[in-house]
């Protein structure tokens, strides 16, 4: 079983008061004295724990200039300003996987993100490529929700389920799941899908089947299906918990989508009424949100995409407009620095970031960098090479769509 990792909303317990954030200042100080740091993080040398923010920048920039060519960091939209400075490249995990995928003279991929980014990273790069994420511990609630395991076993019930019926059903799973999912995926004639492709996914495994089984964000799945006019009650949901996922087998045979039980703790936050308060505080405002929220919230909202979707909208909007946004609060804090002539805010008023993608502070990336500059590779992910063939089926498919 996956170790799971504390979400958005667990933190908000930990601290014993659901209106507050333990990272709601995301002002740069150092490792000990951020509050988020706690003991579900990795360890790290003692002697990194007080560096202040300033040296750990002098520090940082030393040693990338040290290692010049050799390394490439890449960073994840929702990484924060002080980590996503030191970034190559930045995107959403399509546009992070392209990256990957494309460099060619880089021995290290310094990857600024979470773990399941690491490993889709480590299987697109080539084999000499060493990818490395700064905190271990930076893992994803959301991946962490689809146990490999129980995955293989729902896929056997279910295959059970419609034998002799005549279906039969592809598998899609979101970028946001471990390699061997994508591995699994990628065996059975499916594909990997990132919030950018997901419906250009559902067009390839509908052109091989007639039902999708999708992991693990039942609300990026049913979204998407939405969209292209499956009505809800043909997308049932496997509740992992339950004998059979606690559908009949009526109700799978019935079903054009099955959605796995898996959600992001950090966008389930986003509700109806608070576009609803959006709109009566400021009126002409437009609303866009990201399709891991609920499909209510996809519904209100009127607009809905992906992170490079929300940027690019947002970016090319006329001056003077005003956005609310529905996804994690570093991009929108970002987004609202870079478009001055414009009024952007996130719609959730308790603001706080991703939990996971958080864990990457620069006290880790220093001390990863250091060892490299020593002969030291720390934190390497790799993933093993029967897994690494699979999943590379399933990703390769995903970039060769159009
Ligand atoms: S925002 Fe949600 S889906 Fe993305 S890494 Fe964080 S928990 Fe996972």
């Amino acid at each position: 079983m996956t170790t799971l990792v504390p979400t958005t909303e667990q933190l908000r317990t930990h601290y014993n008061d659901p209106d507050t954030c333990p990272s709601d200042s995301l002002k740069p100080v150092s490792l000990i004295e951020e509050k988020a740091f706690v003991s579900w993080q990795q360890d790290i040398p003692r002697e990194y724990l007080a560096v202040a923010p300033d040296e750990l920048d002098r520090r940082i920039k030393a040693a990338r200039a040290y290692l010049g060519k050799k390394l490439v960091i890449l960073g994840h939209h929702y990484q924060r300003n002080e980590v996503i400075q030191y970034a190559d490249f930045t995107g959403d995990s399509f546009k992070l996987a392209q990256h990957a995928a494309a460099q060619e003279e880089a021995e290290y991929v310094l990857f600024c993100g979470v773990h399941f980014m690491a490993e889709s990273a480590d299987i697109l790069t080539r084999p000499e490529v060493k990818v490395i994420l700064p905190n271990m511990a930076a893992g994803c609630s959301m991946a962490d929700m689809a146990d490999p395991d129980a995955v293989y076993a729902a896929w056997d019930v279910i295959t059970e389920m419609l034998e002799g019926s005549g279906s039969k059903v592809i598998p899609i799973t979101y970028m946001n799941s471990t390699a061997s999912l994508k591995a699994f995926t990628g065996e059975r004639d499916g594909i990997v899908c990132t919030s950018s492709n997901a419906s250009k996914t559902f067009d390839y495994a509908f052109e091989r089947g007639d039902k999708i089984f999708f992991f693990p964000d039942q609300h990026l799945g049913r979204n998407t299906g939405f969209a292209r006019g499956i009505p809800l009650d043909q997308m049932v949901v496997w509740n992992y918990r339950l004998p059979n996922g606690g559908l009949t087998k009526e109700q799978v045979e019935r079903a054009k989508v099955i959605l796995w039980q898996g959600h992001c703790s950090t966008h389930q936050r986003f509700t109806v009424q608070q576009i609803e308060k959006a709109r009566k505080e400021h009126p002409g405002v437009n609303v866009i949100v990201h399709p891991e929220c609920r499909w209510e919230v996809v519904q209100a909202a009127g607009q809905n995409g992906s992170t490079e979707k929300i940027i690019k909208t947002v970016s090319d909007a006329p001056k003077g407009s005003t956005w609310a946004i529905g996804t994690e609060i570093n991009l929108v804090n970002r987004l609202a620095q870079q478009n001055p002539d414009k009024t952007v805010f996130c719609l959730d008023p308790v603001v706080c970031p991703c939990s996971t993608m958080y864990r990457i502070h620069p006290a880790y990336i220093a001390w990863v960098l250091e060892g490299l500059v020593h002969g030291h590779v720390l934190n390497q992910v790799k993933v093993d090479a029967a897994t690494r063939k699979w999943s590379l089926v399933a990703l390769e498919r995903m970039l060769a769509l159009p």
